[in-house]
């Protein structure tokens, strides 16, 4: 993409309303414009980064054997009412009146319908079981959205519902989503601590949040500091076992830590604020009861289904990368997540050696199926550095007239400031190698 003509509506000036520093970094990248509170369009930049975020999660999720399909951002306010849900879910809830007076509602999650789904299909135990996901907009009338997308009224939110049979199933299924939280995270290039959480009203007592780890985070959490010592590069190649073993490590949400009684050691103990960026949820009958959603066991008995839900905030997720990953002069965004691999800047687009030079580069770095941003503006050197500094890419080449006369390029890595003079081919072979 050729920045002369990419949409990218920067802001020189931190904005007022802006609190944490993710905010301020994504209205100034121009990822995102405020539509009201706590809703967002997603500008190129912004939009980029959802996908990419997206994609990792799809990936995973399917790996791990869910499907995808994709239910509609409005529902019916009948299927609430079933599960009486629908008065007890108060003002967060945005309702909608159609023009025939029907009582709809924008979704701010979606037990019902999959349960709606599952009852209206599955009959037997023999087609358990079954992991369901979508990803898709939620729409949750927060009392203070805040803190850009990290808490929005709208948002893209991953949900997947697991059905077994019995309770022994639902725990496989539930440790299946947990191994697959630990590799998303992680392949996103971010720790994120798995800690006890409050099953709240419903119950039941398998449920953990992930936290990204982070002054600005709202919760509280409290952990073994032996989870440390597990590396990213492990946790994005979790399996069973090693959910076992840090299943097996004291590590709470706030709500759930009794410092009485805390297993740990008070100089061993973690205690931190955390963003939470997914939480995974057993809570057995409490929706195939209401709901009437049964299936034949095996001496063809009816019973009502075991369920666990599984959400991750991807948009949440965008804001909460930039909280643990950027310096004063902008975003660093990690490789995988990257909206662009490399910053192709050429600091003297009017000299024909510059641009034919640069223009040679960009061709051969999208050849090898990089995704570049070229910078062929007529515009100051230090207008585009301070930019690409900004924007948080991986990778800045820097193309000049010096570095051309003697068939070299500048390599800048962005999270390091480390630079180093290459040929184009050297150059080319290193941008790939990440
Ligand atoms: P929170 O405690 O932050 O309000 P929650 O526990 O109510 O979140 P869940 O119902 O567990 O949220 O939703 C699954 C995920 O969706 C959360 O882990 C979070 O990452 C994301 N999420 C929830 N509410 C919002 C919001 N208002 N804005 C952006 N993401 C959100
Ligand atoms: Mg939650």
């Amino acid at each position: 993409m050729r920045r002369s003509s990419f949409f990218l509506p920067t802001l020189r000036e931190n904005p007022t309303e802006a609190q944490i520093v993710s905010h301020t970094l994504m209205l100034r990248a121009g990822m995102i414009r405020q539509s009201s509170a706590g809703i967002y369009s997603w500008l190129p930049m912004g939009h980029r980064v959802l996908k990419k975020i997206e994609q990792i999660v799809r990936e995973e999720q399917d790996r791990a054997g869910a499907q995808e399909l994709l239910m509609p951002t409005i529902q019916p306010g009948e299927l609430w009412r079933e599960s009486g849900r629908y008065d007890d879910y108060g003002k967060e809830m945005l309702r909608i009146v159609d023009r025939h007076d029907r009582e709809l509602l924008y979704g701010p999650t979606n037990e019902e319908m999959i349960t709606e789904i599952f009852r209206g299909s599955v009959r037997s135990y023999k087609d358990l079981p079954l992991n369901l996901y979508h990803i898709q907009w939620k729409f949750r009338d927060e009392i203070r959205p805040r803190f850009g997308v990290m808490r929005g009224r709208e948002f893209l939110m991953k949900d997947a519902y697991s059905f077994d049979l019995d309770k022994d199933g639902a725990r496989k299924s539930y440790l299946d989503m947990f191994v697959a939280y630990l590799r998303t995270f992680a392949r996103m290039g971010v720790r994120a601590v798995p800690v006890r959480a409050d099953s709240g009203a419903i119950g039941g007592d398998m449920s953990h949040e992930f936290h990204i780890l982070a002054d600005t985070g709202e919760s509280e959490v409290y952990y073994d500091a032996a989870f440390d010592g597990y590396s990213l590069e492990q946790m994005a190649n979790a399996d069973l076992a090693l959910v076992e073993e840090l299943e097996g490590l004291y590590a709470a949400a706030d709500e759930k830590h009794d410092p009485d009684n805390c297993p740990v050691e008070s100089d061993q103990l973690q205690h931190r604020k955390g963003i939470e960026v997914g939480q995974i949820f057993y809570f057995g009958t409490y929706y195939s009861d209401p709901l009437a959603a049964t299936v034949a066991n095996q001496d063809g008995e009816s019973v009502p289904v075991e369920m666990g839900s599984y959400g991750i905030g991807v948009s949440r997720l965008v804001g909460g990368l930039i909280e643990v990953s950027h310096d004063d002069k902008g975003i660093i965004w990690p490789d995988p997540v990257a909206p662009f691999n490399v910053a192709l800047i050429n600091i003297r687009p009017a000299d024909d050696k510059c641009a034919a030079a640069a223009d040679d580069l960009y061709i051969q770095l999208q050849n090898a199926g990089l995704d570049v941003l070229y910078d062929d503006r007529e515009e100051r050197p230090g207008v585009k550095f301070a930019e690409a500094d900004l924007i948080g890419l991986p990778w800045q080449i820097i193309i000049g007239p010096r570095g051309v006369e003697n068939g070299v390029v500048e390599v800048k890595r962005r999270a390091t400031g480390e630079t180093e003079e290459l040929t184009p081919d050297a150059a080319l072979n290193k941008v790939s190698a990440t």
